[in-house]
């Protein structure tokens, strides 16, 4: 069989290791050594030692996969509030506002019942039901925006808690690996 001479790399102790052997024990010091080959070299490592590299290797890559996360997320909120988002009149898309939708909902009725009065002032008639059906529809697209409002402050709430979670786990990770 082949013999490779090789030396410990705790204590620096020649070794005889057959060619293929992949774990050997230093009969110097008795480190659990693993022989790494490259192109044109050989060496060994202290196995204990492999292991630290590997988990620091290992949280890399989770932190690497915790960050791919945080992106997803993101993304994924932005389409969730396009959904909640309303059309303006300029073709631009908004935030919902309970605040803004309840102001344009006094406006119309104040209109509207300014509207009601002209015509009652002008003799009534069956066209005074028009006003209270724009009314009616202002009230409507009030309670709609009032709770597409709401959705959107909860789903902000439970992307902002996620994102903070794997914020944390991001941290943990990386000050674990210094
Ligand atoms: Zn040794």
């Amino acid at each position: 069989m082949e013999l490779v001479s090789l030396s410990c790399n705790q204590c620096g102790a020649p070794l005889r290791v057959p060619g293929a052997a992949r774990f050997v024990t230093c009969n110097h010091c008795g480190a659990q050594l693993q022989v790494q080959r490259g192109d044109s070299a050989a060496w060994t490592e202290v196995v204990e030692r492999l292991q630290e590299g590997q988990e620091s290797v290992d949280r890399r890559l989770a932190a690497i996969e915790v960050e791919n996360e945080i992106a997803r997320l993101d993304r994924a909120w932005d389409r969730e509030r396009e959904g909640y988002q309303v059309t303006t009149k300029h073709g631009g898309r908004q935030d919902p506002s309970a605040t803004a939708s309840i102001v344009g909902f006094v406006a119309v009725t104040i209109v509207g019942l300014i509207m009601v009065g002209g015509i009652g002032t002008a003799g009534g008639g069956p066209i005074m039901f028009v006003p209270f059906v724009i009314i009616g529809a202002a009230g409507i697209a009030m309670l709609n925006s009032i709770s597409k409002a709401k959705q959107m402050a909860d789903g902000k709430q439970r992307y902002q808690r996620k994102r903070r979670d794997l914020l944390r786990k991001l941290e943990d990770l990386r000050g674990a690996s210094e």
